[in-house]
């Protein structure tokens, strides 16, 4: 019996603006800005949905989810790591476990993350501890130490059946 485990890595950055939610991981942050985009801007969730879709070789969240299509306009981001999931079944893989970072200078995030983390488990169908996260501000520097833009990064490691 061997083992068939594959990664994948995703990544996501959108601009904080006025006049949006900010939402994080399905989880929203009370907070005087929000990120940009055609969907609801969740980064943590598309980079979630591209490092599952990565860890199968099954291409990246924007060949499924073009933001050409109205049908994302403002659109819950849940929805595409939910659909990930279902690729992941119909394909025979189970999550090992996911990890992620959020970079994001304000506002502070440690608050929610048990919040976040329930809520990805939730989606995935997955325990909260195959679940991590972390925050992290950019100390001052570059576009999201400067409070104009905020990042995600995630892992994920499936097994394939
Ligand atoms: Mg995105």
């Amino acid at each position: 019996m061997s083992l068939d485990l594959r990664v994948g890595i995703g990544y996501d950055s959108h601009r904080l603006v006025e006049g949006r939610r900010l939402i994080l991981g399905g989880v929203e942050i009370p907070f005087e800005k929000g990120l940009s985009g055609h969907s609801d801007g969740d980064i943590l969730f598309h980079a979630l949905t591209d490092a599952l879709l990565g860890a199968m070789g099954l291409g990246d969240i924007g060949q499924y989810f073009p933001p050409s299509d109205q049908q994302w306009k403002d659109a819950d981001s849940a929805v595409f790591l939910a659909h990930t999931r279902r690729l992941l079944e119909d394909n025979g893989y189970r999550i090992v476990n996911v990890d992620a970072v959020i970079v994001l200078e304000r506002p502070k995030i440690g608050p929610y993350y048990n919040a976040i983390r329930k809520r990805i488990a939730d989606v995935l169908g997955i325990e909260m501890g195959r679940v991590g996260l972390k925050g992290k501000t950019a100390e001052g520097m570059g576009p999201v130490g400067e409070g104009l833009s905020a990042e995600a990064h995630a892992v994920a490691l499936v097994e394939r059946n």
